[in-house]
Order: structure tokens, then C-alpha cells, then sequence
């Protein structure tokens, strides 16, 4: 079911991520062909309008007669045909044609078999042609748009500009048309097609299994925190389970039974008492860390003075070690009281459950000491203790939720595993830190650093 969910939203990740990534090079690729369209066609335009106007100042300031082409044209443009002579309105002038030919003002028109140059009449007949003639070009072409696109027979397209001839007497002689073949443009347009769109199918194919192996990284978090609440459930319910198992056996025990003594049901009320009592402090803890957790307990900052805390822990944890025939003392290394902003209650939890730990897990005879220092900007408690130690594989594992290191022991004495979770819990709201230094058999020495408040801070 949840491998089943995983897979699910990880291919529903992987689709998104590749559908998104391919919609965004789409865009950008379409904008980078439009980018490059303009910027061809920009300088083309510009290329064709100085040939353009450059032949029709030359040509306009020698026009006398409306219709008539003047010796400049011959002059200009060497290979210029009349319409009406022997030379064919749609001639083509090859290299080898134009090599004897002396090139005039616009060497531009003969190279590359790019131009065509008409000069048409008011009416948009054609008079002369020079350059290059594109087959079938329609002969008659509207003169009233300055720039045109036009297709010859074989789809090839030029980009025109007509300008208007006046003679020198101000009539309108005619018009001057100057076309630029596209081809070179159109052949590079359609390969940089091509590139785009076999290119972006295999893009998006790459980006899609990029994102498949992104979302299982993106995934693996959310997947071991799953795996750790679900742990964290079936801890609970085990935990829980004790206790109500134990009440329901004495229940079962007792209602067994046909008569019940005084001192019977006493002990019966007591047992279900102890465990009650166990379960109730089992959620309580629970209740706790999700509280903690989800940062939803109202916690209040208030200056703690951690020398007061410490004095009474001790005082009240003496009773407990003289149980455990054990030395209890606290050692308050700094000269001043230490303060820190935090929640007195949680802090009492969090000393309390380390002190506990300390008297439970030192066999008797042996000491247990609670350091109060500063160092730098935080405030440093130790609870050092002679006791059973930790392996050092073990040292990280015990501030796990239900984790105990050895669990059978630690339920003799009554441990539910929380205590440590708790308490590390506690120290992160505080903005603290805790670790452990422990040697098997030697001992053990729980580290609490909280940071001083800031009006102490400053004196120091
Ligand atoms: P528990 O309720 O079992 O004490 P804790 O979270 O307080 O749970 O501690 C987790 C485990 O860490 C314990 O089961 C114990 O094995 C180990 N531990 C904690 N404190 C000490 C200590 N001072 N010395 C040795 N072992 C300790």
C-alpha cells in the first residue's frame, strides 16, 4: 500500500517535472527561433533599404521624362534590360555573364545571385529589369506598400522595397523595386527547425528520467519519516499495550475469583493503580514530544536561574540515590548566577529525566555529580555519573523515541525508552544542545549547553 502510494506520487513528480521543464524549453526555444527571424530579417531590411535608396537618389536626380530610363541607369546598373527589347524580362545573369560587366555603385546586386532590381511605371508596369531575375516573379507587382514579401514559382521568397522616382520637374516617373532573395535565411531557419524539433523530444526525454531519479531524493526523507512515524505507532501501541494487558489480567484474575479478602482486593487496586499510574505517564510523555514537536506548546521564555534549578533537583533527587545507596552532589562552577531564557517546567523535565537516568543506571555504592558551568555564551550542565556506560555505537541511538539500550533491563526498571527523546526535545525549543560522553563500565556524562540572555551576555 505504501510502496504502492510512493511509486504513485514519484511517477506523478517525475511527469510534472518533465511536462513543466518541456513546456519552458518549449517557450524559450520558440522565443530564441522569433528572436532570430527578427534579428535576420532586421539586417536583410536594412542591407536592401541602403541598396535601395542609394540607387534611387543616384537614378532619380538624372529623371526627365516619366517612363523613360536615362543613359544613368545604363551607367549604374550595366546589366539593365529593357521590357520591351530583345532581352527577356526574367533573365537570369550567371557569375560568368556578369564577370565582363563593370561594376557600378552596387557591387552588392551581382554578388550571389541574391537581387533583383524593376523600375516599374505609375501604372505598375514594368519598364527595366537589372541583377538577378528570379523565375515566374509575378510582373506586375502593387507598388503602394513599401516592403513586401514575394514568392517566386519554386516558393522562394524575397523581401521587396519600393520606392517612388520623381523626375527632375517633380512627376512622378515610376517606382524603383529592390528584392533580397530569403533562401540563405529560410535554408538556416528550416535547419535550426529541424535541431528544435527532433532536439526537444530527446531533451524531454533525458529531463523526464532526471526527474525520476530527482523525485526518489526528493522522496527519500518524506519515505524514512514515514517509516519512522509508522515505527513510532506500532512503539506507542506496544507500549500502551503493557499496561492495559496487565490491568485486564489482574481484572480477569480477581473476577475468577469467589470471594475476595480485604487485603485482596487491596492489592488488586494497587497493581491496577501502578499500572493506571504507568499509562497515564506513558501518554503524558507522548502527548509531550508531539506537542514539542509540532512546536504547539505554549512555551514561556522566562529568565531561569539554573543555580535555584539545580539546588532544589538535587535536593529532591537525594532521597532517590540514598534509596540507591548512592552519592549525590552538584558543583556549581561560576562565581555568579547563570541565567537563561527558558520554560522552568521543561527545564525541571529535562534535568530531572537526566538525573533519573544517572541514579537508575549507577549501581549502588557509586557517585553521581550535577556540574553547573558557563562556558563562552552558554550555560553548561553536566550529570556525570559512575555507572554502567553506554557503547559507543549505542551513544546515538538512545535520544530514539522508545529506544533502550538494553530493552528487557530498562523494563524491569520501569523505562518506557521516552525519557532521553524528551529531554533532547526539550533542549532543541531552547535553542540548546545535548550529547553524550560514556565509556562502558566506567560511567557516564550527560552535556546540556543553553545560551546565557543576552543582559548576562553582556557583562561578561
Ligand atoms: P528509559 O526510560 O529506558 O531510561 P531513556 O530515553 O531515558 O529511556 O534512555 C534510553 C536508554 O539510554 C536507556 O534505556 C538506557 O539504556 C540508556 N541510558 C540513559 N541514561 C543512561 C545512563 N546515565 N547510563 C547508562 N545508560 C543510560
Amino acid at each position: 500500500m505504501q510502496m504502492r502510494l510512493f511509486r504513485k506520487t514519484r511517477v506523478t513528480l517525475a511527469l510534472w517535472y518533465a511536462g513543466v521543464m518541456g513546456l519552458i524549453m518549449s517557450l524559450c526555444s520558440f522565443a530564441v527561433y522569433e528572436v532570430i527571424i527578427q534579428a535576420y530579417l532586421v539586417s536583410i531590411n536594412r542591407e536592401v533599404e541602403s541598396v535601395t535608396v542609394t540607387l534611387h537618389n543616384v537614378i532619380e536626380a538624372n529623371l526627365k521624362k516619366p517612363g523613360r530610363t536615362e543613359q544613368i541607369f545604363q551607367l549604374v546598373l550595366p546589366n539593365l534590360c529593357q521590357a520591351e527589347s530583345s532581352c527577356p524580362t526574367q533573365k537570369i545573369f550567371t557569375h560568368n555573364q556578369l564577370a565582363h560587366f563593370e561594376h557600378g555603385i552596387v557591387d552588392v546586386l551581382y554578388k550571389d545571385e541574391q537581387y533583383y532590381i524593376r523600375f516599374v511605371d505609375t501604372s505598375g508596369r514594368l519598364i527595366a529589369v537589372a541583377g538577378f531575375q528570379p523565375n515566374e516573379l509575378p510582373k506586375i507587382m502593387p507598388v503602394t506598400q513599401v516592403w513586401q514579401t514575394v514568392k517566386d514559382s519554386q516558393s522562394n521568397r524575397y523581401n521587396q522595397m519600393s520606392l517612388p522616382l520623381h523626375t527632375q520637374d517633380n512627376q512622378l516617373w515610376g517606382y524603383i523595386q529592390v528584392g533580397r532573395s530569403l533562401k540563405e535565411l529560410d535554408s538556416r531557419l528550416a535547419a535550426l527547425k529541424l535541431v528544435l524539433v527532433l532536439g526537444l523530444p530527446i531533451t524531454v526525454l533525458l529531463v523526464g528520467g532526471s526527474s525520476w531519479w530527482l523525485a526518489l531524493l526528493a522522496m527519500r526523507p518524506i519515505d524514512s519519516s514515514y517509516k519512522q512515524m509508522q515505527q513510532f505507532t506500532s512503539d506507542a501501541s506496544h507500549e500502551l499495550r503493557t499496561p492495559l494487558a496487565a490491568i485486564n489480567a489482574t481484572v480477569e484474575t480477581v473476577l475468577d475469583l469467589e470471594y475476595l479478602s480485604e487485603p485482596e482486593a487491596r492489592d488488586t487496586l494497587t497493581s491496577i493503580k501502578r499500572q493506571s499510574y504507568r499509562l497515564a505517564e506513558l501518554v503524558q510523555d507522548l502527548l509531550l514530544l508531539s506537542r514539542l514537536d509540532r512546536q504547539t506548546l505554549t512555551t514561556e521564555l522566562l529568565p531561569c536561574c539554573l543555580n535555584v534549578l539545580i539546588n532544589d533537583l538535587t535536593e529532591e533527587f537525594s532521597a532517590l540515590a540514598s534509596i540507591a545507596s548512592l552519592t549525590l552532589t552538584s558543583s556549581i562552577l561560576y562565581h555568579q548566577p547563570i541565567y537563561v531564557m527558558g520554560d522552568e517546567d521543561q527545564l525541571l523535565r529535562l534535568l530531572s529525566n537526566l538525573i533519573a537516568n544517572a541514579i537508575q543506571y549507577t549501581p549502588g555504592g557509586g557517585y553521581v555529580n550535577i556540574v553547573l558551568k558557563r562556558s563562552n555564551s552558554h550555560a553548561v550542565i553536566e550529570v556525570r555519573d559512575t555507572g554502567i556506560g553506554i557503547v559507543p555505537h549505542e551513544q546515538k541511538r538512545i535520544f530514539h523515541r522508545f529506544y533502550r539500550v538494553n530493552s528487557d533491563r530498562s523494563r524491569r526498571t520501569g523505562g518506557s525508552g521516552l525519557g532521553l527523546a524528551i529531554a533532547h526535545a526539550i533542549v532543541q525549543t531552547h535553542r540548546g544542545s545535548l550529547h553524550v560522553q560514556s565509556e562502558l563500565g566506567k560511567g557516564s556524562t550527560f552535556i546540556v549547553q543553553l545560551p546565557l540572555i543576552f543582559s548576562q551576555l553582556q557583562k561578561y
